[in-house]
């Protein structure tokens, strides 16, 4: 394996699932819903194939996908993008991501991130030989946020993007808009293309808006709006995913794309582009029971003895472990499944200073309630 991917050994995901299934354990590790998305999108996947859809679609993606794309943005956030040269499908959005830092990034360029950070993100600045540099993102009343006087210390010559993710994970952190001026201003300041990592964007709870960067004076010019329909529409494995890009931008980042899978799959393509034009109420109505297992996991594992943070968006909770007695995050996710059948991510594997994620674990809620009780139930041993 070449040097600069040595540290990239199996992904926490893999490493915590495994566990889980040879364990016997509860898996609120991955984040991935046990549940369905809308029947009549996986209805359209179905008939997509026998339909025939079954060859290369175009390299940008289906028409009708990036036309549905585009509305959507237009729809939800006032964001006009030509469905041609502006929208580019992809292989989930961490194809996006990865494609994204490969066109925008000479090996030596810096690439700001806010950690805890999704894993991909390490991986794809590493693949483009690329330097990463982290602003910790802290805990203050209660929500993960930064200072900004660290993002401004995080800016060097070198800098060329930003990357950001909003809803947050690990942290279940919905940037305010005072949180993202702060980002565009950096951006502008310093000539600097934010890629945005938005796929969490229909999970925001208790009427907390979603802003993306992109809606922000002075941003869409100078930003790669990525998202995916897995956490939308509750289908993690179609991994379908798309960019939203002034025209050179999408260019570029298709340009490292034809490249890296040349298209992404057709039949998936036809029923995503269903769903985002019919089924937004069905999006509505997850978010409400996601909101709902939020506050039963929250509600369990604070009787469980864990100190909580209340997460508003994604599908993850945060916990603190030290008031259980423990210390490591890292050894305790390690133990859990023997000491109560459940199975949870070490924050700490998230961070480049991973002392400051030491003592919190990650819990996911996209579970049935049946589910969640009796992992709150077997928890309870801990206390
Ligand atoms: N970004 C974040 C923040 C995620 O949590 C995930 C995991 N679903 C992804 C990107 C990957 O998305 P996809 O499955 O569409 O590649
Ligand atoms: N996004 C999911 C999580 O954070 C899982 C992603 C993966 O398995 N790579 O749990």
């Amino acid at each position: 394996l070449v040097r600069r991917m040595r540290e990239f050994g199996t992904t926490v995901f893999a490493t915590m699932t495994k566990l889980a299934v040879e364990t016997g354990s509860i898996n609120l590790g991955q984040g991935f819903p046990d549940t369905d998305g809308p029947e009549r999108m996986l209805q359209h996947a179905i008939e997509a194939v026998r339909g025939g859809l079954n060859q290369y679609p175009p390299g940008p993606g289906l028409p009708e996908l990036r036309q549905a794309v585009a509305e959507h943005r237009k729809q939800w956030y006032g964001l006009a993008y030509d469905p041609d040269g502006e929208v580019l499908v992809t292989v989930g959005a961490t194809e996006a991501i990865s494609a994204a830092i490969l066109a925008l990034c000479e090996p030596g360029d810096e690439v700001v991130l806010f950690e805890p950070y999704y894993d991909s993100y390490a991986a794809a600045v590493a693949l483009a030989g690329a330097v990463r540099r982290s602003v910790t993102l802290r805990v203050d009343a209660g929500r993960f946020t930064f200072d900004p006087a660290e993002l401004e210390a995080a800016i060097t010559p070198r800098t060329r993007v930003i990357l950001v993710n909003s809803p947050h994970n690990p942290t279940g952190t919905v940037f305010t808009r005072e949180e993202l001026e702060c980002v565009a201003r950096v951006c502008q300041e310093h000539d600097l293309i934010a890629v945005t990592d938005e796929v969490y964007e229909h999970l925001a709870f208790d009427g907390v808006e979603h802003i993306p960067l992109a809606t922000l004076p002075g941003m869409r010019e100078r930003t790669v709006m990525i998202s995916s329909a897995g956490k939308t529409f509750s289908v993690t494995g179609w991994k379908t995913g798309w960019v939203c890009a002034p025209a050179p931008l999408t260019a570029a980042v298709q340009t490292v794309k034809q490249f890296l899978t040349f298209t992404a799959n057709a039949p998936w393509q036809v029923a995503v582009a269903y769903a985002l034009r019919e089924e937004m109420e069905w999006v509505a109505a997850q978010r409400a029971a996601l909101q709902a297992k939020r506050d039963r996991l929250m509600t369990g594992l604070t009787e469980a003895g864990f100190d909580v943070l209340r997460p508003a968006g994604t599908y993850f909770v945060q916990t603190d472990i030290r008031p259980l007695g423990f210390e490591d995050g890292l050894e305790l996710a390690r133990r859990l499944p023997e000491l109560a059948g459940v199975v949870a991510i070490p924050t700490q594997v998230f961070y480049d200073h991973p002392e400051r994620g030491r003592h919190y674990l990650r819990f996911a809620f996209c579970k049935r309630d049946e589910v969640i009780d009796e992992a709150v139930t077997r928890l309870r041993r801990l206390g």
